[in-house]
């Protein structure tokens, strides 16, 4: 665990920073309430899922075998569950106050749009494995995406509570274009659509350009292992390569920081609640 002195370090080297890059990944969202490997609340909201054999909102992505009532019936659902219904949380309105006063971007593995609904600005934020708010179509037969409510408000309602069927097949959704299927999009596969984020992109290398000869701090939050080459890795990178960064590396599991970099990192073992809280003490 972390203790204080760790803290008191991290603190200075936020309050030295000309600029802060947040970095976020899963374990960010777990502390607000979204925990895809969480089997309690998948039993609770899903429990026609359960009876099919399934545990956790994780074994269900990118799964592919099931019919499209059973498919929209749960991504409806957890669409709207993660990217509409979650509150704002403390974890983030804390992190955000902690860089409020400075040049701070964020980029995130995230698409639960939790950064956007605690205030963070959106100018300032890349989110690149894609967003559950934005649709495309699977095949894809365009670069389009659409606002994903207008395809799951009219499922909601036609969700049997018991079996997480859609009865009214009416409502599945369809490429306004092609009339093939639709999915959210998010990074998993090589139909991805990026175009959406390919202007967040282009601003956070805009910004890191600009920071390249200043006092840069990256606050990495709960990236860990599933995805390294998202958040983590290129967090290293980019300390690395930028002579007077300072990495923070806040993870529950795998706090360590690579040897070339440890000079100037500090690990913190611990999930992002606590971690954070105590710097925002
Ligand atoms: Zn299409």
């Amino acid at each position: 665990m972390f203790d204080h002195h760790d803290i008191q370090r991290c603190r200075d080297l936020l309050q030295a920073a000309d600029a802060v890059l947040i970095a976020a990944g899963a374990g960010l969202a777990i502390d607000a309430g979204i925990d895809y490997m969480d089997s309690e609340s998948f039993a609770r909201d899903f429990p026609g899922m359960v009876k099919l054999g399934f545990r956790c909102r994780a074994e269900l992505m990118g799964y592919a075998d099931w019919s499209p009532e059973l498919k929209w019936g749960y991504l409806a659902a957890n669409v709207n569950q993660v990217r509409f219904q979650t509150p704002p949380h403390p974890v983030y309105t804390r992190l955000l106050d902690l860089v409020r006063e400075k040049d701070y971007f964020v980029i995130t593995s995230n698409v639960d749009g939790l950064f956007l609904k605690n205030g963070f600005a959106e100018d300032r934020l890349y989110t690149r494995q894609g967003d559950y708010a934005l649709m495309q179509c699977q095949t894809p037969c365009s670069n389009a995406v659409w606002p994903t409510w207008p395809f799951i408000e009219p499922i909601l309602p036609k969700i049997d509570p018991a079996t997480q069927r859609v009865t009214d097949p009416n409502v599945l959704p369809h490429c306004p274009h092609c009339g093939e299927d639709v999915i959210m999009n998010v990074r998993g596969g090589a139909w991805f659509i990026e175009e959406p984020y390919r202007d967040q992109a282009a601003r956070l290398d805009q910004w890191l350009d600009r920071h390249r000869t200043r006092n840069l701090l990256v606050l990495e939050i709960g990236a860990g292992f599933n995805t390294p080459s998202v958040i983590r890795w290129p967090m290293e990178h980019i300390v690395y390569a930028h002579p007077h960064a300072h990495l923070i590396r806040v993870n529950k599991h795998y706090p360590q920081v690579p040897r070339e970099i440890a000079d100037r990192s500090i690990a913190l073992q611990g999930s992002a609640m606590p971690v954070i809280t105590a710097l925002w003490e």
